[in-house]
């Protein structure tokens, strides 16, 4: 059944759906069943998107690969873009120049899943890891739960399918949240704010804005799950309205927090799980499942009996680092290898270097993304025996540690720069893959690089 809220968009006229990656043909999708006429276009030519047009002119769908027809778009009642399309591009400029409604197409999921409960994500750092945590947690309380939006399925196809899920987690991106005006979760999770994306953005004010689009429409009702260690979170997040929830590393008054003494996870007071059954690799990662408990622990007051505190213990426990996140690939001659190719931040980088408890050589570079390599010089004095510097980034990296820490400038090739890695790895080290950077100067994207490192680690 479609809602009010789809319904009044079918009504609206044409709907022009810009992008053809998972999300916009899963919204195109939405939007034809539901009975609108739908345009979609990419100005992409490649195999896949073509395969994907093909496949939407088989359902009624109107389908152009190779360019977008500006003036249709213009037309149209609603666009909707696609989360790689900058707002810039010419397509959404167009729709924006005549007050054409810009959505996302989690906006457009979500107004077709008016009786979702759901629990939504955000953040620089951790996003993935804290939102397949919470829908993990959700099914470990008996919740008929999913994870959808950034990490990987879109929501507009959960919204098809026949019987959709009482509960969601949603992975919210920035860039996602830019035109998702309906934003209403029950509850909404900030895991942590520090630079990233300066590439698309032009201000770190405009990229910490679009994260906090996620508290739009709060009330005195709503409820907020944040990081009580960030100075920046607190300071963004003080005059927002409901009832904000901490987790913290440190902050015994925090509704979530590590006690370190212990040795152990605390919930609302009371002792959770020893950390050593926490089967993830650094401080980060007690901060994700900390947040991640709290938020479904604050989400019902069902989730918050005894018996439930123990499914939610148990639900830490079972859970396990996601690919290319901190994840250990394997031991080989007593050198553990780690491929952590989703941390394409220097936050991200840092944090991965700060959780590791043997001497590091750190695999750093690729496509640079403006931030300086300087801010990890701490952490690189603290845990690596040398910094192996590859890519469209290395003279940057070089520039930035060069006479503060051992740092070699290596060229682009992958496979030099594992047999580097493995000539000065000694048994008892670990070789750390946490670049720092984007990966499209030398792969696909993340998961092509860290299946090669993986490939290439174990000597397959
Ligand atoms: P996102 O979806 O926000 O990119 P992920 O969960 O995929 O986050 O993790 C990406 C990388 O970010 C990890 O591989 C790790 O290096 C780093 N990371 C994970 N959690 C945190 C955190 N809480 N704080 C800082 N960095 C983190």
């Amino acid at each position: 059944m479609t809602s009010q809220g789809l319904a009044a968009l079918v009504d609206a006229g044409e709907v022009a759906v810009i992008g053809l990656g998972a999300s916009g043909a899963a919204a195109a999708r939405l939007f034809a069943r539901a009975g609108a006429r739908v345009y979609v276009s990419d100005a992409g030519r490649g195999d896949r998107v073509q395969q994907v047009a093909a496949a939407l002119r088989a359902e009624g769908v109107d389908a152009e690969s190779g360019a977008h027809d500006l003036a249709r778009i213009a037309r149209a009642g609603t666009v909707v873009v696609s989360p790689g399309v900058p707002p810039s591009a010419p397509p959404v400029a167009a729709a924006h120049d005549r007050g054409i409604p810009v959505l996302s197409e989690i906006d457009v999921a979500l107004r077709a899943l008016p009786a979702l409960t759901y629990i939504a994500t955000t953040g620089t750092n951790g996003k993935t890891t804290v939102t397949a945590l919470i829908g993990h947690l959700l099914r470990a309380v008996g919740r008929d739960a999913v994870e959808a939006g950034n990490i990987g399925t879109p929501l507009a196809e959960i919204a098809m399918r026949e019987a959709p899920p009482a509960w969601a987690s949603l992975e919210l991106s920035s860039f996602q949240l830019h035109d998702t005006p309906s934003v209403a979760p029950r509850v909404a999770v900030l895991t942590n704010l520090s630079p990233d994306h300066l590439d698309r953005y032009d201000s770190l004010d405009a990229y910490y804005g679009d994260k906090m689009r996620l508290f739009a429409n709060a009330t005195a009702q709503s409820l907020r799950v944040v990081n009580g260690d960030e100075a920046e979170v607190r300071r963004r997040t003080a005059g927002i309205a409901g009832r904000a929830l901490r987790f913290s590393l440190a902050d015994s008054a925090a509704e979530a927090w590590y006690d370190r003494t212990g040795d152990r996870l605390m919930l609302a007071g009371a002792p959770l799980l020893p950390r050593a059954e926490l089967h993830l690799l650094g401080d980060h990662n007690v901060a994700n499942a900390l947040c991640a408990a709290l938020a479904v622990w604050a989400a019902d007051p069902a989730h918050q009996t005894a018996e439930a505190r123990a499914r939610l213990a148990e639900g830490l426990r079972s859970f396990r680092a996601i690919p290319h996140r901190v994840e250990p690939v394997g031991e080989v001659g007593g050198v553990l290898w780690v491929n952590d190719s989703k941390a394409t931040n220097i936050g991200a980088a840092r944090v991965a270097l700060e959780g590791m408890t043997r001497p590091v050589i750190l695999l750093l570079g690729g496509r640079h993304k403006g931030e300086p390599y300087s801010a990890m010089l701490d952490a690189i004095r603290a845990h690596c025996k040398m910094v192996l510097a590859y890519g469209e980034a290395a003279p940057q990296v070089v520039a930035d540690l060069e006479g503060h820490v051992p740092v070699e400038r290596l060229g682009s090739s992958f496979e030099d720069v594992i047999a580097r890695a493995r000539a000065l790895a000694a048994p008892g080290d670990v070789v750390l893959l946490a670049p720092a950077c984007s990966s499209y100067d030398m792969f696909t994207d993340y998961l092509h690089r860290g299946e090669t490192f993986r490939r290439l680690a174990l000597g397959a």
